[in-house]
């Protein structure tokens, strides 16, 4: 009850005067102390955010040398600043449990941010402002609101450190936002003994959505699709405008590149995008779409079934995209004088499989669904080996998705596939499963933010992701 009052107390203060973005009514957890956690994850954040780390050029050292004083204070913290470059660093802090029987669990995020168009700010983005029940800043939520949230639970867990059954690992990186190797792959190559032992890892790359007042879905990003880009090169006789070719090579790769761009790669599901359907009917209004996601969710429905399930979804740009390869058709080059044929063009798709897919066997698709044989599809780059797909059934994402029901027992929550990449890639390439999860509530007004203008967290978020965090640690416990 302490608790409870003192955060309402919080809530009332003049900073926090807009109206919180969602409720919370569920009790504290044992031992939390909420207006601590809210105070102390504040703190962090400002502190964060007013060490510039935009990248280039980065100065992720100022961060590390920031979290390096933190955790000092803290009894049973093992410390490492691991220099990089000049003024690059990744930082890991290990909590140890008084008496560990299992594996760590591993939490991470990136120390570095973008860069911001200050002129189009309302603020100064490398200096925290509160406004309105917000806190404003370069980084409030990528990836900083994160870490502040990370460290103030750590803080508090460390207090029943003789009650953890594994260590937990603090990892900040460097460079995730662009630039030379720096962060995460040093991580891997040079400094492994220092995560190796990870049963598991959390990361950025998911969400935690707000919508009408409540957390209203908690997506959790277990894999990711890969990558590639696949040019198409059709080539035919040169000539003179005035007479016209019938094997024009820049016609038939318009002709090629039209019969991709409308051709359906076959639906990939795994584990993942099954239940992520199968978690989004429950809050689908249309009946149509609602009885797709339960088709294409449910393992045992026969391909007829899944095939036209996906056509339905389908006419959603992301749903398609979650179903399937992708295969967008993003540059296209020929010609040199508007009266000479020219003997050569080329396009370029950005092509991003599912984890399951064999690049080369797409590639060859694209070549039999062009249907022409003067276009040739090559990969450009290597193959690559697929991360694979983090399970949902570890301890660590049942404790993510029974900490979200505990919050807010009406939020569902959905593992996805994401589109792009992160870190946490690297970590699955290693046999470590990471999930992502961005544990900031945000209604999608703030979320679209994140890397343009004015980003900024509601206030209220910064405890609710505190203990989140905190819920998830003790629930793997
Ligand atoms: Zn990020």
């Amino acid at each position: 009850m302490a608790a409870r009052a003192a955060l309402m107390a919080c809530a009332a203060l003049p900073a926090a005067s807009a109206q919180a973005p969602f409720t919370l009514t569920a009790p504290a957890p044992a031992g939390f102390d909420r207006a601590l956690a809210q105070r102390a994850t504040q703190e962090h954040l400002t502190r964060l955010i007013n060490l510039d780390t935009q990248n280039p050029p980065g100065n992720e050292m100022r961060t590390a040398r920031y979290f390096d004083s933190v955790f000092a204070q803290i009894p049973g913290v093992e410390r490492h600043i691991l220099e990089s470059a000049p003024g690059r660093a990744n930082f890991v802090a290990r909590l140890r449990a008084t008496r560990p029987t299992r594996r760590p669990l591993l939490v991470m995020g990136h120390m570095d941010v973008v860069g911001a168009d200050t002129a189009k700010w309302e603020t100064n983005p490398f200096v925290a402002t509160v406004k309105d029940g917000y806190l404003y800043g370069r980084g409030a939520i990528d990836d900083k609101g994160m870490l502040a949230a990370t460290v103030a639970a750590m803080q508090q867990l460390a207090t029943r450190r003789d009650r953890l059954t594994r260590d937990i690992i603090f990892l900040g990186t460097a460079a995730e936002e662009g630039g030379p190797s720096i962060g995460v792959d040093v991580m891997v190559d040079a400094h492994w003994d220092l995560i190796k032992d990870a049963e598991f890892a959390l990361n950025e790359g998911g969400r935690v959505r707000v919508a009408h007042g409540l957390v209203r879905t908690v997506n959790i990003q277990t894999t990711e699709k890969i990558y590639y880009t696949v040019e198409a090169v059709a080539t035919g006789p040169s000539g003179h405008g005035s007479v016209p070719l019938p094997d024009n090579a820049l016609a038939a790769l318009a002709r090629a590149v039209s019969r991709v761009h409308a051709a359906q790669p076959p639906v990939r599901l795994n584990e993942t995008t099954r239940l992520y359907f199968t978690r989004l009917a429950e809050i689908e209004p249309d009946a149509l779409v609602k009885g797709a996601m339960l088709a294409v969710g449910d393992p045992a429905a026969t391909p007829g079934q899944v095939n036209s399930a996906a056509a339905v979804l389908s006419r959603d740009p992301l749903y398609n995209a979650t179903l399937r390869a992708g295969q967008s058709l993003t540059l296209i080059n020929g010609g040199i004088r508007s009266n000479v044929i020219p003997s050569e063009g080329k396009a370029t798709f950005n092509v991003r499989i599912v984890p399951s897919d064999d690049i080369h066997a797409v590639v060859a698709a694209m070549q039999e669904a062009g249907g022409e044989p003067s276009v040739r599809f090559t990969l450009s780059g290597e193959a690559r080996t697929a991360p694979p797909v983090s399970p949902v059934s570890t301890a660590l994402f049942q404790a993510m998705e029974a900490a979200a029901k505990a919050m807010e027992p009406r939020t569902v929550v959905v593992p996805f596939m994401s589109t792009g990449a992160t870190d946490g890639a690297a970590l699955r390439a290693k046999g470590i499963p990471t999930y992502g999860i961005l544990p900031l509530p945000l209604p999608m007004e703030d979320e679209l933010r994140m890397h343009g203008d004015n980003e900024r967290t509601p206030l209220a978020s910064l405890g609710w992701a505190a203990e989140y965090l905190y819920r998830v640690m003790v629930g793997v416990n």
